[in-house]
């Protein structure tokens, strides 16, 4: 079988991509390997009538609702190759499968590696987290640091301060804040420690203090990071689409990515700041892009 559209990556994105395409009368491969982004946070908020949904509860209700569509099937698995063979995508899963498609959508998400500091990782998602339009409202006017290695720090402390004033900022040692910037926190009253942290310690997910190198500790209830990020998956890259500069993958207003036939939804598509409720319209948009150039084709 040769289907109108395989999917690689079952997060918003590709979820919504399925649905749209399944409304479309289009056959869909859904394939994922359950391991989205946000797996390590307990509730997710900032989606319209979804607000404060558990990331398990939000994909069964996607599955629910894609399962009325009888033209979308899920693969649960890992795709582990993708290339372009006799006028079509070639799809090998890690269950030894080959899904055909006409079109790709690419939908697997980014990767997030955190700064290397004993003890961030069991409290990232709990509370400490990057976004602060998803997590920042539960955390504010609480006790809260501010976190990055990478330049850009500044604007980030700008925008948290705005959802808290108890506020320190930390650079783990690293030279991220021009003297300037330093200068106008000190005035609005926000402490720069920028000696390297030896630990966070925490409970149960609950921040409870930042430890230094030197010994001194300081109380907080959460903070924000900034991770670097990655691509989760090699196949924008091997399929030859172009990169956008910034770590994502150049795509037009509908997902259409440089190379005929394939195209990209969600934190994929572009890296920065996102939401799931972006990631799942972006889907939506490469779901009609995919419909609208088979209707093409076909006409
Ligand atoms: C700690 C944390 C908290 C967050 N809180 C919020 C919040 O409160 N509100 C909000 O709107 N957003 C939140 N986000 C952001 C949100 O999770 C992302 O923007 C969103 O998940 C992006 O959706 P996506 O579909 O692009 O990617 P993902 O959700 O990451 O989904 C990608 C999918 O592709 C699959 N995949 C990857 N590679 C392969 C492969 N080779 N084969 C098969 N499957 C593959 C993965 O298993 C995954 O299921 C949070 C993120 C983090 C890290």
């Amino acid at each position: 079988m040769i289907w109108d559209c395989a999917i690689i990556g079952g997060g918003p994105a590709g979820l919504n991509a399925a649905l749209v395409l399944g409304r479309s009368r289009r056959t869909a491969a859904l394939i994922d390997n359950d391991q989205p982004r946000n797996r390590v946070t307990r509730v997710s908020h900032g989606y319209l009538t979804r607000d404060g949904v558990r990331p398990e509860q939000f994909r069964n209700l996607a599955y629910e609702e894609i399962g009325r569509y009888p033209t979308v099937r899920r693969f649960f698995a890992t795709a582990l190759e993708v290339n372009a063979a006799r006028g079509a995508f070639r799809v090998i899963t890690s269950m030894r499968e080959e899904v055909w498609a006409r079109t790709l959508i690419l939908a697997t998400g980014l990767h997030e590696t955190l700064p290397r500091i004993p003890g961030l990782e069991p409290l990232y998602g709990k509370s400490i987290f990057n976004c602060v339009y998803c997590d920042g409202y539960e955390l504010q006017d609480r006790p809260l640091f501010v976190l990055s290695e990478q330049p850009g720090l500044y604007h980030f402390v700008k925008t948290v301060h705005h959802w808290s004033r108890d506020l320190i900022v930390l650079t783990n040692g690293k030279p991220v804040l021009t003297p300037g910037e330093k200068e106008r926190l000190q005035v609005k009253g926000v402490l720069v420690v920028e000696e390297p942290i030896h630990s966070f310690r925490g409970d149960g997910g609950q921040l409870t203090e930042v430890v230094f190198h030197s010994g001194a500790f300081i109380p907080r209830a959460g903070g924000f990071i900034v991770p670097h990020w990655s691509q989760k998956a090699p196949f924008a890259a091997q399929l030859g689409c172009r990169p956008d500069g910034a770590g994502g993958i150049a795509v037009d207003e509908l997902g259409r990515t440089s190379v005929k036939g394939v195209y990209a939804a969600g934190d994929t598509a572009r890296f920065g700041p996102s939401q799931l409720i972006i990631a799942a319209g972006q889907g939506s948009k490469a779901a009609m892009a995919v419909n609208a150039d088979l209707i093409d084709e076909e006409f």
